[in-house]
């Protein structure tokens, strides 16, 4: 099996701030390559922010089938999701999907749409 090609949930926490953003990766490393050269608001890409440590995270980063990575920086935790369909309840009002990462977004308003299934879900908040 060859990886493919997705979309992927990059998420800062920590004292260099709390942003988001998506990519087109085919693995953690990837993915978290590209989130470091994703612009930010101010106009930098998201790796000058970050400082020496951003390399770290990124080296540490598998380039391998995992759908998820976290990686802890001086200060920060950024973390790489695939973004696929949800597919368990983790609240009452949580919409349940069929679990594919065949999807296609974000729209203007963050969200995904699945093609397999149909379900529209934001992977902010889906689990
Ligand atoms: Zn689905």
């Amino acid at each position: 099996m060859e990886a493919s090609k997705g979309h992927w949930l990059w998420v800062l926490t920590g004292s260099k701030g709390d942003r988001n953003g998506y990519v087109t990766a085919v693995d953690p490393r990837d993915a978290v390559s590209r989130a470091l050269t994703s612009d930010v608001e101010d106009g930098r890409l998201l790796g000058d922010t970050l400082g020496p440590t951003g390399l770290e995270v990124l080296d540490a980063a598998p380039g391998n089938f995992d759908s998820e990575y976290t990686g802890d920086g001086d200060g920060f935790t950024l973390r790489v999701k695939r973004v696929g369909c949800p597919e368990h309840i983790r609240f009452a009002d949580d919409v349940v999907g069929c679990g594919s990462t065949n999807v296609s977004g974000p729209d203007e308003e963050g969200f995904f749409d699945c093609r397999e299934c149909g379900v529209f879900f934001n992977p902010l908040r889906a689990g």
